[in-house]
């Protein structure tokens, strides 16, 4: 059922992408893009080598409309074969390179992709030189035009697709991995990316009116540029593919023709290269720089980390008279754990315990953890006895957690202290809440201490929540 589903998506995708084509035509017979292939290789590559059946019926049947399969001749069936041949082998070498993963992040895939595709565009093209040449008879001087036309149009293609694609994927497997997007203050991105649009394809269309000055169209890589390193990868493949598009629309509607097909061509591909690239050595930035902050075991911030970011928020509940709460997990017989069931056993719970701090903080709260089984939280704005509170519920979370594979339970003590004196660092917060935490160990351990609130009052007065 999914293969005939999929067989059924890949035939209608490439024959949309086919018109889509048409709709960008910049000369006669000649388009912006070609994003067909783009999609043989995608289905063969995510699906496997079951689809080169169906990838050879989406070729026949995308033609159609202008090109009948049942009338073509010699030439027309060994494109196709070239094309289905090329982009097959495209997708098959690219399923077996196991660091090569689609949406596009690291840059690790994007050299990979990019390599790849330039070498396959390169073989189709001359391939096609080739096969025209046998049954054309082509002029020699024409012969390097055609092949630079074949080659950068499928390149810009199949990039375009691939940033397509890419922007789909990520959107639907990872929920929330728009939010960095869309919740930054500064200008809401949607807004940022008309302006984009609209101010780069006004520029394309005005120096594209007069060909002296046309090559300042160039200019519009540079807000893509910008995208990208400001933004990272997504941002950067949705600019540049609205960019694009939108530019190369007015240019069409406008019917300019101060760029030959194949510079706007080569211009739109070094548009989405350059968007890949440097989106994804943002990525590789940002993701150095949390592996630099976090533990990886449990993703919380490592203890240099946990104090460079803890001592600023210290610093601004100082200064803005807000409360501030430190609390200090530590679980209890966790030799015993891994004794008995293993080191893997012990780093299971740790992962577990970790969710369980970040369930019961606010976004505003920061998490570390600074010693091999023990947490730090630092409340922001909490009150002696709104921390006592958060501590019991962590508590009681942790008691439910099991150690994997048996029925046992683990436990954990915590140790509370406040930001009282305005002189107090955070070392004198980590000591006293650490003395709180003894005091819990000595109590009997699966209990919160505090060094300001009663804990027999607020034990009982809690019990019911
Ligand atoms: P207590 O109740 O007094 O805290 O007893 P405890 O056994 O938990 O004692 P302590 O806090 O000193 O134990 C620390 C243990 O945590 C020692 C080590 O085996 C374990 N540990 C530390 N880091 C890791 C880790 O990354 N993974 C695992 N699995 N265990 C760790
Ligand atoms: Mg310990
Ligand atoms: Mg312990």
């Amino acid at each position: 059922m999914t293969y005939i589903f999929r067989s059924a998506l890949l035939i209608f995708l490439y024959g949309a992408l086919w018109q889509f084509a048409s709709l960008f035509e910049i000369n006669q017979m000649v388009s912006a893009f070609y994003p067909a292939a783009g999609v043989l290789f995608y289905f063969i590559y995510r699906f496997g080598p079951a689809y080169i059946p169906i990838g050879a019926i989406a070729i026949m049947l995308g033609a159609s409309p202008t090109d009948p399969f049942w009338e073509w001749g010699g030439l027309q069936i060994t494109m196709a074969i070239r094309q289905l041949f090329f982009y097959s082998c495209l997708g098959l070498i690219l399923r077996k390179v196991p660091a090569f993963s689609l949406p596009l992040m690291r840059m690790y895939s994007v050299t990979i992709l990019i390599g790849s595709v330039f070498l396959t565009t390169i073989l189709s093209a001359i391939t096609s030189v080739v096969l025209m040449e046998h049954y054309l008879g082509l002029d020699p001087s024409d012969r390097l035009n055609i092949f630079v036309s074949f080659w950068i149009g499928d390149l810009g293609g199949v990039l375009m697709f691939i940033a397509a694609v890419s922007l789909f994927l990520d959107f639907f497997e990872k929920e929330n991995s728009y939010e960095d997007i869309f919740d930054s203050g500064l200008l809401r991105p949607v807004m940022l990316l008309i302006l984009i649009s609209s101010a780069t394809t006004l520029l394309f269309v005005l120096t594209g009116l007069q060909a002296e000055i046309s090559r300042f169209g160039y200019l519009i890589l540079l807000p893509v540029a910008w995208a990208a390193s400001f933004y990272g990868i997504r941002f950067a493949l949705f600019a540049a593919l609205c960019v694009n598009t939108t530019a190369v629309s007015h240019y069409i509607l406008l019917g300019l023709d101060t760029y030959p097909a194949i510079e706007l061509q080569t211009l739109f591909s070094v548009n989405l290269g350059m968007a890949m690239l440097l989106g994804a050595s943002l990525e590789e930035r940002r993701l150095a720089m949390f592996d630099a902050a976090h533990d990886p075991l449990t993703q919380m911030l490592n203890r240099r980390a946990f104090y460079l970011q803890g001592q600023a928020l210290l610093e601004r509940c100082k200064r803005q008279d807000r409360q501030l709460a430190l609390m200090m997990i530590d679980l209890d017989h966790f030799k015993h754990v891994n004794d008995v069931w293993g080191h893997q056993a012990g780093d299971n719970v740790l992962m577990k315990v970790a969710e369980c701090c970040r369930k019961v903080s606010r976004h505003t709260d920061i998490q570390g953890r600074i010693g091999g089984e023990e947490f730090v939280l630092l409340l922001d704005d909490a009150t002696p006895e709104q921390a006592f509170a958060v501590a019991e519920r962590l508590r009681m979370m942790v008691e439910k957690v099991l150690i994997p594979k048996t029925s046992e339970h683990i436990s954990t003590s915590i140790g509370l202290s406040h930001l009282i004196e305005k002189e107090d660092s955070l070392e004198d917060l980590l000591k006293q809440a650490d003395l709180a935490l003894y005091q819990a160990k000595e109590a009997g351990r699966n209990n919160c201490r505090s060094t300001v609130v009663n804990p027999r009052t607020l034990v009982v007065e809690s019990a019911p929540v």
